[in-house]
């Protein structure tokens, strides 16, 4: 469904991406690991047209969309989540996920959606409060919320969960693997062990901007090069 193809990107000096060569397969659920720097978002970031390539091609579904802006890759369908909390402080729980759905609908329609999505993702209660006023875990879920707005085939989970209590983290979890069902394939990074092995099929391991390992999340935490190598402290088996 998405194909990353021998994708470089530098930052001045520094190779965040280097000739990165990933898939992700159309209804699949893929786990992204890896220590903090290997250049997980900066993937996501390349992915969604945010930062330029310096080499290689991104294919979605068949089309090149290396060059093309965030608001047309987003348009094609390929939804995503910020590992930053990105809360607008002017807007309410409501209005921040009706704006989102304004680039596939009309106003009234996006504002039926919008309330839809909330009602599903537990968030209707809500709606009217200031979106930065929800607590952290909330913010992560309208941040689902948002991208869910854009009518994506594809998502893009950056950290989803992270600052989550294990019980909020299976709400978001439960949410995922209906939406997977519904026929949504997802990408998503996540540092906990648990999660990934609760929801992915499968698991790509990046490390200093390549891939260096794929395969089941069970074949990759028995990998004892994959622990001890590249994950290290950073990903939490607990
Ligand atoms: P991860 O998400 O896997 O923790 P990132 O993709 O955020 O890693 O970062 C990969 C590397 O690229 C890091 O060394 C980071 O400092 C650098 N980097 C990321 N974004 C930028 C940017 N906008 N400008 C400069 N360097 C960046
Ligand atoms: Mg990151």
């Amino acid at each position: 469904m998405l194909v990353v193809n021998d994708v470089t990107k530098k930052f001045g000096g520094m190779i965040a991406l280097n000739n990165l060569s990933l898939e992700v397969r159309q209804g699949e659920i893929l786990g992204i690991i890896g220590p903090n720097g290997a250049g997980k978002s900066t993937m996501f970031n390349v992915i969604c047209g945010f930062y330029p390539v310096n080499s290689g091609q991104i294919i979605y579904k068949d089309k090149e969309i290396t060059r093309l802006r965030p608001d047309q890759i987003c348009y094609l369908g390929i939804g995503r989540t910020f590992q930053q909390l990105q809360a607008l402080p002017s807007f309410s729980v409501l209005e921040t996920v009706l704006t989102a759905g304004l680039s596939r609908l009309p106003f009234k329609e996006s504002v039926k959606q919008a309330r839809e999505i909330l009602e599903r993702v537990g968030l209707a209660s809500v709606a009217e409060l200031s979106s930065v006023a929800l607590p952290p875990a909330q913010q992560r879920i309208l941040g689902v919320a948002e991208a869910l707005a854009t009518q994506p085939e594809l998502m893009l989970l950056d950290e989803a969960m992270t600052g989550l209590s294990r019980l909020e983290s299976e709400d978001i979890i439960e949410l995922i693997h209906q939406l997977n069902d519904e026929g949504i394939t997802f990408a998503i990074v996540e540092h906990t062990m648990h999660i990934i092995m609760n929801l992915c099929q499968r698991v790509v391991v990046l490390n200093f901007g390549c891939n260096t390992a794929e395969g089941t999340p069970s074949e990759i935490i028995k990998n004892k090069d994959v622990v001890d190598a590249y994950l290290g402290a950073e990903v939490d088996f607990a």
